[in-house]
């Protein structure tokens, strides 16, 4: 004969679901599916190598950690422009999140054999930095450091 079993959860005694997170609706859900925060993934470098560059004006997502690259032998870079203002940049081979504006230019360039054009944020067009290309084809993307945010460690 069978014993009762104590204890034993039942369909009206299991715990009830975690409950929704009341703040959920203040979560940012980007609509692209990779652009999702990948907060369960913390501990994984290649996840944070990927987390997302943001502009610092409207957090639009810019380039990815993991396009850092390096120019000339260093990734970051500062350059005074002919009035004299100094900006910090860092170059990234791309930045999802740049549009160029205007024709290449090649006067006062920073880099040489480069020409520029401006880079500026699709979200906002708040100006980040610029694009750099050569003749045969290189490119990378020179962002004002300042004017992005970057993933905490
Ligand atoms: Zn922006």
């Amino acid at each position: 004969m069978l014993q009762p079993i104590y204890n034993a959860p039942t369909p009206e005694t299991a715990p009830a679901a975690v409950a929704p997170d009341p703040l959920a609706f203040l979560k940012v859900e980007p609509s692209d599916p990779d652009k999702r925060p990948e907060a369960n993934l913390e501990d994984d470098t290649d996840t944070r190598a990927s987390r997302r560059v943001l502009c610092r004006e409207c957090l639009h997502p810019v380039t990815r950690e993991q396009d850092r690259t390096e120019v000339h032998g260093a990734h970051q870079h500062t350059f005074a422009n002919p009035s004299g203002i100094v900006f910090t940049i860092g170059c990234f081979r791309s930045a999802e999140g740049c549009g160029a504006a205007g024709s290449p230019s090649d006067e006062f360039t920073w880099f040489q054999g480069y020409s520029w054009r401006v880079a500026v944020c699709t979200g906002c067009l708040a100006h980040l930095g610029w694009l750099f290309t050569t003749a045969s084809g290189a490119a990378f993307w020179g962002l004002i450091l300042d004017h992005l945010i970057f993933p905490e460690n």
